[in-house]
């Protein structure tokens, strides 16, 4: 294929990512924007390979078959659920190939370069590698803390910014010792060295962040791997990777941002970490406060007699699988000309998004499912709130105690509401561990037992 193909297939495949961010970007063109991206691989893969030559052809070919298999066999296997730790274990991919591209890089450069040439090839190196090492251990502990391997607690070293600030400095005079040294075995040397401080900067770095940052730093993360493609694109004088890798980096961080946004935490604080480390809240567990069990068939008759209910699922939603069953009940309250909607906090579920698309999936309408700001307002003017499998998203601590380690993020504001019931397995926290006082208020009946469960009982007991 000659180059001008090439460049034209990798323009191209640059057009359908841009096209694909575009329409991922609203429920109704999700689907779309997906083909765009699958279809903008395809081309990219597909000039990729017809690009290279000789016995590269049959290596580059193995490594594809290899990888499709082995990411078709995972992508058949991993539940819904578990998509927040593939994502982060995605990305340590990408980390990890910026790593080895950079070694390899350095070791048998494509082409040969002198004077500054050679220096901005010897820095793409350098910084390539120590994002991607940082980006590999970090999304391995991300991982890890999403599939609960790892606790979600906040790891605080004492002294931690200190060792951070040791490892970035050390980190720089590598730096200059690597763009200084003629000798290949002493720049492998400062290389090595480098990678190994970045890898432990970015396992403490993730350590550091507790449960309630978990979302920001999947998306920080997502940037990172982001950034590192790019750098690896530089290395390689690959356009497409970098136009690519700078669309990654910075979606992610625009990502990152209305993340922080939501959560009322400044991205600073979110990266310096130790948030949400205090076990839990004061309020719910003073005195000798106990909560109120409701029936399934108490619940439909509250439905029945309801105008207005606002649904508010959570990441127990998605555990058991209910969706389905509360497009069914949503459907049946409706046809009884109750209005019912949904509100989805930013953060609900374990990734931006999580509850949107599991909506989509059990075919709910797109216009009855509404964010947290256009629906926090309503809650004192609606009858009956179902909060299914959501506990951290709706914790009036946040709103209401100052000592609560989740004070001041915005959250459903559902205990306004003239009944609140709540649907759970018993009285567990959430991701971030902290204590939740809406389970004690008055106008709160809890409806214990797995989420489907409980779903399939009203569905039948309204049917009935
Ligand atoms: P939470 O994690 O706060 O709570 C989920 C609740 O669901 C638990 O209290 C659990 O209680 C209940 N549950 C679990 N399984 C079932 C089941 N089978 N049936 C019924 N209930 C069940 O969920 P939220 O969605 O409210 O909040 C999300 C949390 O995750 C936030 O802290 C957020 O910061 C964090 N996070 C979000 C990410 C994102 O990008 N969205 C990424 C990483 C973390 P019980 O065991 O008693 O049933």
């Amino acid at each position: 294929m000659s180059t001008g193909l090439v460049s034209v297939a990798y323009v191209v495949a640059s057009v359908l990512f841009i096209l694909s961010l575009g329409g991922l970007s609203h429920q109704e063109s999700a689907r779309r924007g997906n083909w765009y991206g699958v279809a903008g691989i395809i081309i990219a893969l597909l000039a990729t390979v017809a690009g290279v030559t000789g016995g590269g052809l049959i290596a580059i070919t193995i490594a594809v078959l290899l990888g499709a298999v082995v990411g078709i066999l995972i992508a058949n296997k991993v539940e819904m659920t578990q998509m927040p730790q593939l994502v982060a274990l995605l990305h340590s991919f990408v980390g990890l190939a910026a790593v080895l591209v950079g070694f390899s890089g350095y070791i048998e450069p494509l082409k040969a370069t002198t004077g500054t040439e050679h220096t901005i090839k010897l820095v793409e190196v350098f910084v390539g590698v120590f994002i991607g090492a940082i980006t590999f251990t970090g999304s391995l502990v991300a991982c890890g803390k999403l599939d609960g391997r790892i606790a979600s607690k906040p790891l605080t070293l004492p002294g931690r910014h200190l060792m951070n600030l040791a490892a970035v400095i050390a980190s720089v005079a590598l730096g200059a010792w690597f763009l200084g040294t003629e000798s290949l075995a002493l720049g492998l040397i400062a290389l090595t060295v480098m990678t190994l401080i970045a890898s432990a900067l970015g396992i403490h770095l993730i350590m550091a962040i507790g449960g309630a940052d978990m979302p920001v730093v999947v998306s920080m993360l997502n940037s990172y791997s982001g950034w590192a493609a790019a750098s690896i694109g530089f290395m390689l004088g690959n356009d497409l990777l970098i136009v690519t890798g700078a669309l990654v980096g910075s979606s992610g961080a625009i990502l990152s941002y209305i993340m922080c946004r939501a959560m009322n935490r400044s991205f600073i604080s979110v990266i310096l970490g130790g948030f949400g480390q205090s076990g839990g809240s004061s309020a719910a567990l003073d005195g000798d406060q106990s909560v109120q069990e409701i029936s399934a068939d108490d619940v439909c008759e509250e439905l029945r007699n309801a105008q207005s209910v606002i649904i508010v699922p959570g990441y127990g939603m998605a555990v058991a699988q209910a969706q389905n069953g509360v497009s069914d009940m949503t459907k049946i309250l409706r046809d009884r000309g109750v209005n019912v909607r949904f509100g989805i906090h930013p953060v609900a579920g374990r990734l931006p998004g999580h509850m949107n698309v599991l909506l989509a999936e059990a075919h709910v309408p797109y216009d009855i499912v509404l964010e947290m700001d256009e629906i926090n307002d309503d809650f004192p003017d609606t009858d009956v709130v179902l909060v299914i499998g959501a506990n951290d998203t709706v914790n009036p601590a946040a709103a209401e105690d100052p000592g609560s380690p989740i004070a001041g993020m915005p959250v459903l504001e559902v205990w306004k509401a003239r009944t609140v019931v709540i649907l759970k397995r018993g009285m567990a926290t959430g991701y971030s561990g902290v204590e939740n006082p809406l389970f004690y208020k008055d106008n709160a009946h809890m409806l214990f037992g797995d989420a489907k469960d409980s779903i399939d009982k009203l569905v039948s007991g309204l049917r009935g």
